[in-house]
């Protein structure tokens, strides 16, 4: 399969056309932005880190009944999928209280919390994705039912529970993520974007250690390392 044009440049992939209407490719970059792009960065090797990692985590779900966009791995930066159209929310699944959860609560950071949080927040730079309830989502016409937004919270618990019981077995604890959903030609809720350390929080179950996009966020280093760890421990190296 081979790429047409460039649809759309985002801030860690592009997005090509082929010669098939319904799939698209998703070419991972090595860039990094944090803070509504204000700090921006690369790292080589990054995008094809992400790919590898969103490619395993993709067949996982797929594997237990979740519906995804992902076909299939093309080479190491490349990602073929199926074309939908994106509902323009960011859903956020959180295990442990840290990042804006605690910034803005004032909950400790590190707590874990009593029941998995599920949240909305608006996928819109212009206005630094701020936080949606229902009523928000609904009056800007980012789904068109309630029963759509139940089905995302449903979808992003069922995600949590693949996916917090497998990193754990890795040594892993999934603290955080966000996921992506888009309409496929049927109409039907499917999972799309990525999984991986640029949209995941992992903290090492024994050292504490962050192994995720807070490396840069944070400024520690070793963002390269603490991802080819992650694709280790999934690949069980
Ligand atoms: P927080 O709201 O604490 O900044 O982020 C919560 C979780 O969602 C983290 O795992 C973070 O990586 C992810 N997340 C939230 N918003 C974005 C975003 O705009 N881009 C990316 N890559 N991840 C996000």
């Amino acid at each position: 399969m081979e790429k047409r044009e460039l649809l759309y440049e985002g801030k860690a992939k592009k997005l090509f056309t082929t010669d098939d209407e319904n799939l698209l490719i998703s070419e991972f970059k090595d860039d990094l932005t944090a803070f509504n792009g204000a700090k921006k960065s690369s790292e080589a090797g990054k995008g094809a880190l992400n790919n590898k990692i969103s490619t395993e985590l993709f067949n996982l779900l797929e594997e237990c009944g979740i519906q995804t966009h992902f076909v299939k791995m093309l080479d190491d930066n490349n990602m073929l999928h199926k074309r939908t159209k994106v509902i323009l929310i960011e859903v956020i699944v959180r295990n442990i209280a840290t990042g804006s959860l605690s910034k803005n609560l004032g909950i400790k950071d590190g707590t874990v919390l009593p029941f998995t949080l599920v949240e909305f927040d608006y996928k819109n730079d212009a206005l630094g994705d701020p936080k949606l309830n229902d009523q928000h989502a609904l009056i800007l016409g980012l789904v068109d039912y309630q029963d759509e937004l139940d089905k995302l919270r449903r979808l992003a618990r069922q995600v949590n529970d693949i996916l917090k019981p497998y990193f754990a077995s890795k040594g892993l604890n999934l603290v955080d993520f966000k996921l992506e959903f888009g309409k496929d030609s049927s109409g039907n809720i499917i999972l799309i974007d990525e999984i991986s350390p640029d949209n995941c929080r992992f903290w090492d179950m024994t050292s504490g250690e962050k192994m995720d996009k807070d490396r840069f966020r944070q400024g520690l280093g070793g963002l390269r390392v603490a991802y080819e760890q992650v694709l280790n421990r999934i690949l069980g190296k």
